[in-house]
This record gives structure tokens, C-alpha cells and sequence, in this order.
């Protein structure tokens, strides 16, 4: 998987049908704005919106992360994923998805432990990039506001066996 900086991917690998570019790419600019924002807030500059694009394939997120030590904060619009064979499909619906995590503190490592998640589905293009920019707005108010070792806290999983 190779990360791909917004400018230099194909927003088609997202939004496949895509004519009208500019007002999609101008809604997920603000988005990415929103969690370069919370990055500098938490004190570690982020890449932005990346594409997580597999060489080859016809489809592909996009995702924006904001990430110290204690917590991350990750938006992530994609087409459908094929419940069966684990592969993006052709939208509609395309899936918003936001999360903020923690890493895992177990000694056998799952991953990341999730704290607060949001999903929405989306119709168009349009309404897609829409639900970026909200989510990315619920990211830095919760990101802002929450104090960094609180989200440790609430980790149910936390040093689990
Ligand atoms: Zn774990």
C-alpha cells in the first residue's frame, strides 16, 4: 500500500464517474485544512489527504490522519467494500468513516483500540466530500477539547490479555 498525496493521485480512484473535479477537490482541501489543523494543535504536522492506493487496482480511499503518541485521528472516505471478497466496488454508496484511537497497550499488539467512531453513507460525489469535512470538524472539536491522556482512559481494552 503506498500513500499518495491528494495532488498526485487520481480522484477518480474514489469518486470513479468524477466530471466536475473542482467543487469535490475544494470541499476535501477544507477537510484536509481541519486535520492539518488538529495536527499542529497536537504538535506533529500531518501528510494531509493521501490516497491509499494499490498499484493496479481500480479503486481507492482517501484518508487524513492527525497522530501523537497518546491518540490518533483518522477520516477515511472510500467506495463500498464487497462484503464478500474484502475489495472496494463500484459506488454509490460512497463510506465516510472517523475514528480516534489508541494504540494498543497489550502484550500480544491487535493494532490500534478504537475510542469514538463515526459512518455515514453518501449518494454523490458531492455529499461525500461533505461528510469529510464534517467528520474532520468532529475530529478537531473532539481533538481540541478532550485532553490528550483522557482518551487512554476510556480505552476498555487497554492491557488486555
Ligand atoms: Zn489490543
Amino acid at each position: 500500500m503506498e500513500a499518495i498525496p491528494l495532488a498526485e493521485g487520481d480522484l477518480r480512484w474514489v469518486f470513479p464517474e468524477l466530471i466536475d473535479v473542482d467543487p469535490v477537490l475544494d470541499v476535501l482541501r477544507q477537510a484536509a485544512v481541519r486535520v492539518e489543523r488538529l495536527a499542529g494543535h497536537l504538535g506533529r504536522p500531518g501528510a494531509g489527504l493521501v490516497f491509499d492506493h494499490l498499484p493496479g487496482a481500480p479503486y481507492a480511499g482517501l484518508s487524513a490522519f492527525a497522530e501523537i503518541e497518546e491518540v490518533a485521528f483518522r477520516v477515511h472516505v472510500s467506495p463500498p467494500r464487497d462484503p464478500h471478497r474484502h475489495v472496494l466496488t463500484l459506488p454509490p454508496p460512497w463510506q465516510v468513516e472517523g475514528e480516534i484511537s489508541v494504540r494498543c497497550d497489550a502484550i500480544r499488539d491487535c493494532g490500534r483500540h478504537e475510542i469514538e467512531t463515526v459512518e455515514s453513507a453518501h449518494g454523490t460525489p458531492l455529499d461525500a466530500a461533505d461528510g469529510v469535512l464534517t467528520v474532520a470538524g468532529w475530529l478537531y472539536q473532539r481533538g481540541t477539547t478532550e485532553p490528550q491522556a483522557s482518551w487512554r482512559k476510556r480505552d476498555v481494552l487497554s492491557r488486555h490479555r
